[in-house]
C-alpha cells in the first residue's frame, strides 16, 4: 500500500532543478511580443481601422463590419508571421477558470487546397456548443444557443501557436453567462457615477479607470507527493493528515530564501507573462511552508482580470514542466495559512489623478476625503453582498482561520485618515460655516500627507483595508476569478456615489455653497458608517463580539451568505445599476449554489473512497500484525510477563478497532445523508443540508483518520504526510 508514497519520495529525492530558457535581451525588450498591442496595431492596421478599435477602447464605441474585416486582416498577418495557426475566443464562464476552442484559420481554397483565412465576422461572433457551461437556468435547453463577442478593451495574444481573442459570453437572449459581462458594465457603472462626483472638484473629468492590482498566493507541491494523494487530484485540498509537528510556527518561510526549484519556476512563469504582457512584479516565499506569492504592476481592472486568469493558466502549465503542482485552493492544508487573492483596488480620473490617494492641496484632498468616505460607506450598506461575491466552498475554509481575513467586513483606515474623518465629524456644523471655520477645516483637509504610509499598521487582519493610495479587499479567495469581487465592490461605490451626488445637489438647491454641501454629507457619511470602520486586530475574538454589539454581520456559511444576492434590495441595486437584471443575477447564484454543493459532494466521496481504500486496509493491516506479536507474547511468556509486555498492545488494538469502526460507521451515515440531501428539489435547501449535514461528517471521519496516522507504522502509511508535502523543495 505504502509503495506509491515511497516511490513518489524517491522521485523527489532525485529531482534537479529545471533549466530554464529565458528571452535574452531585457524584459523591457521583449514585454508583451505575444500582444496585438497598440504598438502593432498601429503598424498591421489601417489608419481608420487603428482609430476604430482606440475609439472603441476610450469610447466605448462600436465597430462596424467593414472596419472589423480590416483589424481581422492585421491581425490575422500577425499572428501568422508569429507562429500562429489557431484562433480563438476565450471567455470566463461562471466555472473556475476560462474556456476556449481552437479553429484553425485555413479555409478551401480555389485549386483543392486550402488557404488561411480570418474575417471581421469570426472576430467579432462566434457561436460555440456552449450548452454544457453553467448558467443557472437562463438558457432552456430548445435555446441552448451561448455568444461570444469580442472585447476590444482587452488585446488579442498569441498562447503557443493560438491566437486568443478575449471575448464576452453571452445568450441569445443578450443575457450575460460569465464574469466579463457584468465586470464591464460594473466598471462603467462606476465610471459614469464618479465622473459626475469628480466634476465638482474638476471639470475635465469625463470618465473613471478602475485599477486592479491582485496578489496570488498560491502552493507548490512536488508532482509525485501531488499524485499520491487523490485528495489534491480531485479537490485540490487535503481531505486527512496530521499535522506537522513543525510547519509555520517559526515563521521561517515567510520572506525567506526562495528555494531553487521554485524559483527556476517563477523565472519561467515571468518569461512567458512578460511576452504576454502580463507585468509581474513581484514573487517570494508566503507564511506557510511550500506558499507563495506572485504580484504585478496594478492595471485596468478588465485587463488586470484577464490577465489573472492567463497568469493562473500560465503557472499551472509552467508547473508540471518543473515537476510541480499548483494549489489555487483556499486551504489546502488544515492548520496554517491558506492563500488568498487580495485585490487592491483604486480609480484614476481620465486626467490622472488617482482619487483614492491624497492630493497636493485642501481641493483634492477633498475630493480623495469624499471617495474614502463613500467607498466606506458602500461597504458598510454592501457588507453582506460583499461577502457573498467571495464566500465559495473552498474559501469558507479559509475565512476566520490561520491568519486570514475573518466573515465579518470590516474597514481599516489607519490612525491619519481616522482622526481626518474623526476632525471633520467634529468640525463640520449644520448651520452656514462662518469663513474661520471653513478655512480652519480647509488647512487641516489640506495637511493630510501626500503619502500615506501607515506602518505601524499595515493591517494583515482586516478583510478590506486602506493602504495609503488604494483599498485592499483581502478576503477574496486564492481560486477565485477577481471579477465577481469587482463586480459587487463597484455596483456598491457607483450606488453610493450616486447618493452622494443627489444628497448635495439637493443641498445646493436649497442654497447651501458646493462645498460645504459636500462637507455636510460627508459629515452625515462618516457618522453613519462609523460600525464599519475597524483599526484594531480582525482575528481577536473580542472583535467577534465587538462587531455583534456594532450590528455588523458574521456568517460563515455559504447557502446563507448567497442569499444575500435574492434580497429585493439586492435585484433593485444591480438591476438599477445596469450590471445584472434579476434573471442574470438568479441564474448565477443558481449556479454558485450548484457548485458549492458539488464541491461538498465530490469532497464527501473522496474522502469515502480513500477511507475505505486506503486507510481501513492500511490500519487493519497493522491491527493484524500486533495481534500476531500479541499471540507470539502469550505463547512465549509466562502469564504474568505477558500482562505486562501486552497490556500497551491491546489497548492499541482496541484503538484501532475502534477507529475503523468508526470510520466505516460514520462512512456510511455520511453517504445516507447524502442520498437524502439530493432528493431534495430545491437547491437551496439542498445546499443547506449539505453545509449543515453532510460537511461535518468530512470534519468527524478525518479525525479518525488522522488519529490513526499518528499510531500506525509510518512505513505502512499509504498517502505522503504532511511534512512531506510541505517541506519537500
Ligand atoms: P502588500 O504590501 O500589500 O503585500 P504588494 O506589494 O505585494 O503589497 O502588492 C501590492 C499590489 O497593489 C500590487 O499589485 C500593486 O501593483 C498594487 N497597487 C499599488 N498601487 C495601487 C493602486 N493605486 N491601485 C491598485 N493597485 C495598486
Ligand atoms: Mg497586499
Amino acid at each position: 500500500m505504502a509503495q506509491f508514497r515511497f516511490k513518489a519520495l524517491e522521485e523527489m529525492l532525485n529531482r534537479k532543478p529545471d533549466e530554464i530558457v529565458r528571452e535574452e535581451n531585457l524584459v523591457s525588450d521583449y514585454f508583451g511580443m505575444l500582444v496585438f498591442d497598440k504598438t502593432k496595431m498601429k503598424k498591421y492596421l489601417s489608419r481608420e481601422a487603428y482609430k476604430a478599435v482606440i475609439d472603441a477602447i476610450e469610447n466605448g464605441t462600436t465597430i462596424d463590419r467593414k472596419m472589423a474585416d480590416q483589424v481581422a486582416q492585421g491581425m490575422k498577418a500577425w499572428a501568422l508571421e508569429n507562429g500562429a495557426t489557431h484562433y480563438t475566443h476565450w471567455f470566463h464562464p461562471l466555472t473556475d477558470g476560462t474556456a476556449e476552442k481552437h479553429d484553425a484559420f485555413i479555409v478551401h481554397g480555389a485549386d483543392g487546397g486550402v488557404i488561411e483565412s480570418f474575417s471581421g465576422n469570426l472576430l467579432a461572433q462566434q457561436e460555440p456548443d456552449a450548452s454544457s457551461f453553467p448558467n443557472g437556468g437562463i438558457r432552456q435547453t430548445f435555446e441552448a444557443r451561448g455568444y461570444t463577442a469580442w472585447d476590444p478593451t482587452s488585446p488579442a495574444f498569441i498562447s503557443e501557436t493560438t491566437l486568443t481573442i478575449p471575448t464576452i459570453f453571452i445568450s441569445y437572449t443578450g443575457e450575460a453567462l460569465d464574469y466579463k459581462t457584468p465586470l464591464l458594465r460594473a466598471l462603467q457603472a462606476v465610471s459614469k457615477a464618479a465622473t459626475e462626483v469628480c466634476q465638482y472638484f474638476d471639470k475635465n473629468v469625463t470618465s473613471v479607470q478602475t485599477n486592479l492590482g491582485w496578489e496570488q498566493e498560491y502552493f507548490l507541491i512536488d508532482e509525485a507527493l501531488f499524485m499520491a494523494r487523490p485528495d489534491l487530484l480531485l479537490t485540490g485540498r487535503t481531505l486527512m493528515g496530521h499535522a506537522s509537528s513543525k510547519d509555520q510556527q517559526l515563521a521561517d518561510h515567510y520572506f525567506s530564501s526562495i528555494p531553487t526549484r521554485a524559483n527556476r519556476f517563477m523565472q519561467d512563469v515571468e518569461n512567458e507573462a512578460y511576452k504576454l504582457g502580463i507585468p509581474v512584479k513581484i514573487r517570494h516565499n508566503e507564511v506557510a511552508p511550500n506558499q507563495f506569492e506572485f504580484a504585478p504592476i496594478y492595471e485596468e481592472a478588465n485587463l488586470a482580470n484577464d490577465h489573472n486568469q492567463l497568469m493562473m493558466d500560465i503557472m499551472q502549465k509552467i508547473a508540471r514542466k518543473h515537476k510541480f503542482r499548483i494549489l489555487f485552493h483556499e486551504k489546502p492544508f488544515s492548520g496554517i495559512n491558506g492563500s488568498g487573492k487580495h485585490n487592491n483596488w483604486s480609480l484614476t480620473t481620465n486626467t490622472g489623478v488617482n482619487v483614492c490617494k491624497p492630493g497636493k492641496n485642501p481641493k483634492s484632498n477633498l475630493q480623495f476625503l469624499t471617495f474614502v468616505i463613500n467607498t466606506i460607506q458602500a461597504v458598510y450598506d454592501g457588507q453582506d453582498l460583499l461577502r457573498a461575491s467571495i464566500l465559495t466552498a473552498s474559501n469558507s475554509y479559509r475565512l476566520g482561520a490561520n491568519e486570514a481575513p475573518p466573515s465579518i467586513l470590516s474597514v481599516f483606515l489607519g490612525t491619519e485618515v481616522s482622526n481626518m474623518l474623526d476632525h471633520m465629524e467634529e468640525t463640520v456644523v449644520d448651520r452656514k460655516m462662518t469663513p474661520d471655520e471653513k478655512t480652519a477645516l480647509k488647512l487641516n483637509i489640506g495637511r493630510i500627507p501626500e503619502i500615506i504610509l501607515d506602518n505601524t499598521d499595515r493591517n494583515r487582519t482586516s478583510p478590506f483595508a486602506f493602504t495609503g493610495n488604494r483599498f485592499e479587499f483581502r478576503a477574496v479567495g486564492s481560486s477565485a476569478n477577481n471579477a465577481s469581487a469587482i463586480i459587487v465592490l463597484n455596483t456598491l461605490v457607483a450606488n453610493q456615489l450616486q447618493k452622494f451626488k443627489v444628497a448635495v445637489d439637493k443641498l445646493v438647491e436649497k442654497g447651501v455653497k458646493k462645498d460645504e454641501a459636500i462637507f455636510q454629507v460627508l459629515k452625515e457619511l462618516i457618522i453613519k458608517s462609523k460600525p464599519i470602520r475597524f483599526n484594531g486586530d480582525g482575528y481577536s475574538d473580542n472583535w467577534v463580539k465587538e462587531a455583534k454589539k456594532r450590528g455588523l454581520s458574521n456568517v460563515n456559511d455559504v447557502p446563507e451568505a448567497l442569499e444575500a444576492y435574492l434580497r429585493p434590495e439586492s435585484k433593485k441595486l444591480f438591476s438599477k445599476l445596469g450590471v445584472l437584471n434579476e434573471s442574470e443575477l438568479r441564474g448565477r447564484v443558481e449556479v454558485e449554489f450548484e457548485k458549492f454543493i458539488m464541491k461538498i459532494q465530490i469532497e464527501a466521496r473522496v474522502l469515502a473512497d480513500m477511507a475505505i481504500n486506503h486507510i481501513v486496509p492500511t490500519a487493519v493491516e497493522y491491527q493484524t500484525m500486533l495481534l500476531q506479536n500479541v499471540k507470539y507474547l502469550k505463547d512465549v511468556f509466562d502469564a504474568e510477563e505477558y500482562e505486562s509486555m501486552a497490556g500497551g498492545r491491546l489497548d492499541l488494538i482496541r484503538e484501532i478497532g475502534n477507529h475503523v469502526s468508526a470510520i466505516k460507521a460514520k462512512r456510511k451515515e455520511m453517504t445516507e445523508t447524502r442520498a437524502r440531501a439530493n432528493k431534495i428539489e430545491d437547491i437551496h435547501k439542498r445546499a443547506r443540508v449539505y453545509n449543515e449535514e453532510v460537511r461535518p461528517f468530512l470534519d468527524d471521519i478525518r479525525e479518525h483518520i488522522d488519529k490513526l496516522e499518528l499510531i500506525v507504522d509510518n512505513e505502512k502509511w499509504p498517502l505522503p504526510k504532511y511534512r512531506e508535502l510541505l517541506f519537500a523543495r
